[in-house]
């Protein structure tokens, strides 16, 4: 999980809004498997489609051990 530079915008197809976080494009397709994303490397979120991704890691992570995500 990271801070992102200013003027990186959101790595969602479509969508262009500026980017808040960025973590690994693997840990994004494990909540959003049909993602179209090439693996490796890091994918940059904006808030919206951050809170998305938080609410699907929340879903596959409660019956694993607890991770934060802040
Ligand atoms: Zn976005």
């Amino acid at each position: 999980m990271g801070k992102v530079k200013k003027g990186v915008k959101c790595s969602i197809e479509g969508c262009e809004e500026k980017a808040v976080r960025s973590l690994s494009t693997e840990m994004y397709l494990k909540a959003f498997p049909n993602a179209k994303l090439a693996k490796g490397g890091r994918i940059y979120l904006c808030r919206k489609h951050y809170k998305e991704f938080k609410r699907e890691w929340r879903k596959i992570k409660k019956y694993e051990q607890p991770w934060r995500l802040t």
